[in-house]
């Protein structure tokens, strides 16, 4: 019936321009009768295969493993069936709307995830305005968190209408945060590793530079550790580095980046903060460590330095480190300030 509707106008018009024609030819009524229902007919024939194009469409797009829905700018307008896998308690998309106005009311807050409002503009936007771009988004929906390629296109520009489709990427996105996490994480300790630590020391260096802030590192290495191999095994070795960076971790702070660097030496990158807080701290980790006793009594050395105009990632590498080694060849079981 929309296509009857759809161009009524048209076909009264058309209807009448042929009456008038077979009136002034003076056709006989029996022509009129046999060419209106010649135009009938192929009038049925034309709606009958949009109709049936448009379940073919239906069907498609029903079928599809991706979800695909219409949206305007506030509200979604219509969704396929895959939509309703994922939103599983809703009936129908006006079921959907009376507690939702938007799907992104389920993005996550995520650094490199679509959200509902990116450099200003509302989402779907922001997807039109950057098409060239894979976008990802991160959604929670119930207790279960999904990631989704996102691409939208417009449909209906004056009534700001949408087309949104979306792909399940969970699994891909799942291995390579895992995998990405193997990259940077120390599997003994299960704090961060050499490369975690030169990927934060060049961001921390970044937003020294940039908003002018002060920060520091602190470097240890336990005190002749191979003797605790030999004596006790490499078991208790490893007993030992687990338990003591446990114990390093619960004196940090949060924002504290602690990483192992090698077999047993670690770094501590500190935000905010200058070069003499950082050596009570060290001060602190040194006491603590060397009266702790944990499995065994260890002591540890400790070098710190603040970073310094016009240092990069090695120069400053260079001079904690270089306070190590004089705290080592000074008699170890002390903190010396690069
Ligand atoms: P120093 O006071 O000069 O640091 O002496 P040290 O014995 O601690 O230093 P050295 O570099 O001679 O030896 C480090 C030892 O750390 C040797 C190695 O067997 C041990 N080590 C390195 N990684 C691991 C590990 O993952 N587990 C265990 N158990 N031991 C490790
Ligand atoms: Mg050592
Ligand atoms: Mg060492």
């Amino acid at each position: 019936m929309n296509f009857y509707k759809k161009y009524s106008f048209f076909i009264n018009i058309f209807l009448a321009y042929l009456l008038v024609i077979f009136v002034t030819l003076k056709l006989s009524l029996v022509w009129i009768i046999a060419l209106v229902t010649f135009l009938f007919m192929g009038i049925s024939i034309l709606f009958y295969r949009y109709d049936k194009q448009k379940h073919y469409y239906k069907n498609i797009i029903d079928n599809s493993t991706n979800i695909v829905i219409v949206s305007d700018t506030k509200k979604l307008v219509s969704a396929n069936k895959t939509f309703f896998k994922y939103f599983k308690g809703y009936k129908n998309i006006e079921d959907f709307s009376k507690k939702h106005s938007c799907i992104c009311e389920f993005f996550q807050d995520e650094e490199g995830y679509l959200t509902s409002i990116n450099d200003g503009l509302s989402w779907i936007q922001y997807l039109i305005k950057n098409e060239i771009i894979y976008h990802k988004v991160k959604m929670k929906i119930d207790e279960d968190e999904y990631y989704f390629t996102i691409s939208a296109s417009i449909l209906d520009k004056k009534n700001s209408l949408y087309g949104v489709i979306m792909s399940n990427i969970t699994e891909q996105e799942t291995y390579k945060k895992e995998l990405e996490l193997l990259a940077i994480n120390d599997a003994l300790t299960n704090i961060g590793n050499r490369r975690f630590f030169h990927q934060k020391l060049d961001e921390q260096i970044a937003l020294t530079q940039r908003y002018n802030t002060p920060f520091s590192l602190i470097i240890f290495d336990i005190d002749f550790f191979k003797k605790v191999n030999d004596n006790y095994g490499h078991d208790v070795g490893d007993k030992v580095l687990v338990e003591y960076t446990k114990y390093i971790s619960s004196i940090l702070r949060d924002s504290d980046i602690f990483c192992r660097i090698g077999g047993e030496e670690f770094i501590v990158i500190l935000s905010n903060t200058t070069k003499d807080k950082a050596y009570l701290l060290a001060q602190k980790l040194r006491e603590g460590v060397e009266h702790s006793k944990k499995i065994l009594p260890i002591t540890m050395s400790f070098g710190v330095a603040g970073y310094e105009k016009g240092d990069d990632d090695i120069s400053l590498y260079k001079r904690v480190d270089l306070a190590l080694y004089k705290a080592k060849e000074t008699g170890r079981n002390k903190v010396v300030l690069g």
